[in-house]
């Protein structure tokens, strides 16, 4: 390939995930790196080798949570590509090379480690098996995270783009390939795999095309190259000639537009029932997705805003200028939709590298949330303060995770009130009137909701956690995931209590957990009296669909009479019966989609 050339050259691979994708070119540089040889002290050699026994657990735990991530996601058929990357790292025999070469050689932890990870890599490289080869893809990515935690740096992650971007590396791990959606990544393109590579897997569930095993020097494509990525072919066209470009960009945009299709005029469906009972329908946001310009126009608020994401992304705390900035950005962009922005729900299995807690044995009963929050006050206050000085547009709510105790809301609001008078001093601007409120998703907090309803602005019941609490269940661990019945009649008692206690005191109650984008649930939450359910986006258009076809006097009934079954069972076969009775399965096609949308 000519370096300088902006001429248009095709690069033939594999086709491992179907269509077209269009953008400019960006190199994200991966691989594994060569270390110069480094000797160490003979009194450093335990020191070394516990560093190398510590990234290889740190790994194995942060494998094990990519894993939880793709099996939340739509890929999670493709756990088992994984499985075998955690079977790598959980290899004794690999870990020991590497303390050998220490114990033998002197090496350090770094040097023993890149050295034996080459010589692996160099060994499966020549060999004949197809399989063998396939190997060493999943090595590198396996073994660049080891390497992250043996330097004690943050991974270098993706930053999104201003502009549809496609990806080009040697290859990419399955956490990187989770995250493009989020990024504006349209399409990918890298110089290994296979037909089976798990790259391909990854891409396609996600719905991004992709071509791998390209035979070209990919380094030397021009960032900001116009690319265009035909996964249907297998081929990539760099620098495609303009009349070629707009047409590979027409056939791209359908693309797109089919999947905002079902987004668009939901504003136009009523938010309420047949009988103008109004609930208010909005949206779930961890990261800026490409989905959030289409529900801003949509005129859909945020019933949650999970703030911890962007600590989790970041070398260390934000700066309170930094928080303001994001915040303000999310509150313009929906106004004047309400955003509900929740104070960081850190800590338990959403920990930040450069704010680790010892180990905990129960991390979901450990130190978490507001927890953490009311502990670590200097963070907490600046993430108050940021949230106040976003709030100029009076769109923004604030909401505190996890509540247990009466304590808790009133030392953080003895906080919040601080902070406005330091405001006010300051003469910063901010919102006087800015709603408080808290999550409701432990059993402590439904049985105290009454107490709870007369501090605070609003509840939200967070039905992932409560049930998680309630039923006694980790949400995250599969081999008791039967366990975990969000139909279970102790689940839906605690939400009409909580509905009561909130209504009770004149004050709204949501729902943010998973149940509210569920069809099925729709009728009987809208029944047990929840104000707003607040939804994973792509469950919206199913659940504005519903919401017309239910009268709410009809609703109220029917969660009476759900509230005196006795087991889930019962309760799901009562909800799937009435669901088709109701005809309430005649909007949705076979995949759980909105009919002609
Ligand atoms: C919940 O627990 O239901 C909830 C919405 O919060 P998260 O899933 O972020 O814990
Ligand atoms: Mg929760």
């Amino acid at each position: 390939m000519n370096k300088h050339s902006a001429e248009r050259e095709q690069l033939d691979g594999i086709g491992v995930s179907p269509g077209i994708a269009c953008g400019k070119a960006f190199l994200h540089i991966s691989g594994f790196p060569e270390y110069k040889e480094e000797i160490v002290l003979e009194e450093a050699i335990p020191q070394e080798i516990d560093k190398v026994k510590r990234a290889f657990e740190q790994t194995s735990h942060d494998m094990e949570h990519i894993k939880t991530q793709a099996s939340d996601s739509e890929s999670k058929d493709l756990t088992g590509v994984l499985d075998a990357q955690i079977l790598i790292v959980a290899d004794p025999e690999f870990q020991n090379q590497v303390i050998d070469k220490i114990e033998c050689m002197q090496y350090s932890a770094i040097f023993a480690f890149t050295s034996s990870v080459n010589d692996n890599i160099e060994m499966l490289s020549r060999s004949k098996d197809p399989y063998m080869r396939e190997m060493v893809a999943d090595i590198e990515t396996v073994s660049n995270h080891i390497l992250k935690h043996l330097l004690g740096e943050r991974h270098k992650e993706l930053t999104g783009f201003s502009e549809p971007a496609i990806l080009f590396a040697s290859y990419f791990n399955p956490g990187e390939i989770l995250e493009m959606p989020n990024l504006n990544v349209t399409g990918f393109v890298t110089e290994k795999g296979g037909p089976t590579s798990h790259m391909g897997l990854f891409a396609k569930s996600l719905g991004i095309p992709a071509v791998v095993a390209v035979r070209a020097n990919l380094k030397q494509i021009p960032s900001g190259s116009r690319i265009v990525v035909d996964g249907n072919k297998g081929i990539v066209i760099v620098n495609p000639a303009d009349d070629e470009w707009e047409e590979y960009q027409k056939i791209s945009h359908a693309r797109r537009e089919a999947r905002f299709k079902r987004f668009e005029q939901i504003h136009e469906l009523p938010s309420s029932t047949r009988d103008s009972h109004h609930v208010e329908i909005m949206a779930n946001l961890d990261l800026p997705t490409s989905l959030d310009e289409i529900l801003a126009h949509e005129h859909v608020g945020i019933g949650l805003y999970r703030t911890e994401f962007l600590y989790l992304k970041r070398a260390n705390f934000p700066s309170e200028a930094d928080q303001t900035k994001v915040y303000y950005d999310i509150a313009k962009k929906f106004a004047p939709q309400n955003v509900i922005l929740r104070t960081f729900d850190l800590g338990g299995d959403k920990l930040t590298d450069y704010f680790k807690s010892e180990f905990e044995i129960n991390p979901a009963l450990g130190w978490r949330a507001i927890r953490f929050s009311l502990d670590v006050m200097p963070i907490f206050e600046v993430q108050l303060r940021a949230m106040l000085k976003a709030s100029t547009l009076k769109n923004v709510s604030i909401m505190l995770p996890l509540i247990t105790t009466l304590d808790e809301v009133q030392k953080a609001k003895r906080l919040l009130e601080k902070i406005k008078k330091d405001l006010h001093e300051e003469k910063a601007a901010f919102d006087e009137d800015i709603k408080f409120g808290i999550m409701i998703e432990t059993p402590a907090a439904v049985m105290i909701a009454d107490y709870l309803a007369e501090e605070v602005d609003f509840f939200s019941i967070g039905t992932n956690d409560l049930t998680q609490y309630t039923m006694a269940v980790d949400r995250n661990n599969k081999r008791v995931a039967k366990h975990f019945q969000v139909f279970h009649p102790a689940i839906i008692y605690s939400i009409k209590k909580t509905v009561e206690a909130a209504h009770k005191a004149g004050k709204p109650v949501g729902i943010c957990g998973e149940i509210a984008g569920d069809p099925l649930a729709t009728k009987l939450l809208v029944g047990l009296g929840v104000d707003s359910l607040s939804m994973n986006p792509a469950s919206i258009p199913v659940v504005k669909g519903i919401l017309p076809k239910i009268g709410f006097e009809e609703a109220l009934k029917f969660s009476q009479k759900i509230l005196k079954l006795t087991t889930e069972k019962e309760i799901t076969e009562t909800l799937m019966k009435d669901f088709k009775e109701s005809n309430l399965n005649n909007s949705l096609n076979k995949k759980g989609e909105l009919k002609n949308a």
